[in-house]
């Protein structure tokens, strides 16, 4: 239990130290605005509050030590998507790459079936809520609990399978936030190299910024779904040698959160 609320606590943090290096403006503009869900106007997470309630020089100091191994995790919102979800699985599996998807469970329903391929070809999911919430800033913690249960439920009937990874839809977290992925018992997930593809620009421009932003222990922000034509997988395709050629492996973001090192009970 310890172990659990602690990798939360460093999770926290990490979102926090994302935050805190860019200007709120800044933050606001890099949140995926994609139809044909509609992102919440987010209103300004109190970080002083975050702050108080997780920011201890202990915990800190465990999340401080950076992983020295090339592990990065690839993950992908919004899908299944039916033309993208198959072309990044192909090339994924060309490369011998897993990856984390965060799928939005109205998705999922209409696609089970790629939903239950990205499991049998072993990589995760996470939950991004049945409707990729809008508003999620300002709802309340029965209607979030209800959205990430309904996913819960979809991917239990279909594979018997559980998600503990929780991606709130445009990045947003607040204290009802986390009070209720407590309870249900995920761990929040953000990132920390945000590729913009929904917003289709060019494959090697989202290539070049992955390849020059990512570090060991990085995670990179990507979206199986997007409105228009999507640029991510002929991006896969150039910037996944590159890496691999770097010595980068890739991993899921629960394996990635396993190496992290924090200290056991
Ligand atoms: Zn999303």
């Amino acid at each position: 239990m310890f172990k659990h609320t602690l990798r939360s606590f460093i999770y926290i943090i990490c979102v926090y130290l994302f935050i805190s290096l860019i200007p709120f403006s800044g933050f606001e503009d890099t949140t995926p605005d994609i139809q044909p869900y509609i992102e919440a106007e987010t209103e300004p997470v109190d970080m002083r509050e975050l702050e108080s309630l997780y920011f201890s020089p202990g915990i800190a100091g465990a999340s401080a030590s950076p992983l020295t191994d090339k592990y990065i995790a690839l993950t992908f919102d919004d899908g299944p998507h039916e033309a993208y979800t198959p072309e990044i699985l192909d090339i994924l599996r060309e490369y011998g790459v897993k990856a984390t998807f965060f799928i939005v469970g109205k998705n999922c329903e209409e696609h089970p079936e790629l939903a239950a391929r990205i499991i049998d070809e072993g990589h995760e999911v996470g939950n991004h809520t049945y409707s990729h919430l809008p508003n999620i800033a300002k709802a309340d913690e029965d209607t979030i609990m209800r959205e990430l249960l309904r996913v819960e439920d979809t991917l239990h009937e279909l594979r018997g399978y559980r998600p503990r990874l929780f991606r709130p839809p445009g990045g947003v977290y607040n204290v009802t936030l986390d009070r209720v992925a407590t309870q249900l018992n995920y761990t929040a997930v953000l990132w920390n190299v945000d590729t913009h593809d929904w917003r289709c620009p060019p494959s090697p421009k989202i290539a070049t910024e992955v390849i020059k932003k990512v570090k060991p222990g990085y995670i990179v922000l990507m979206h199986d779904y997007v409105v228009g034509k999507s640029n991510t997988p002929a991006a896969l395709r150039i910037f996944l040698p590159r890496l691999i050629e770097l010595g980068y492996r890739f991993v899921t973001v629960s394996e990635l959160i396993n190496m992290s090192g924090t200290p056991e009970e």
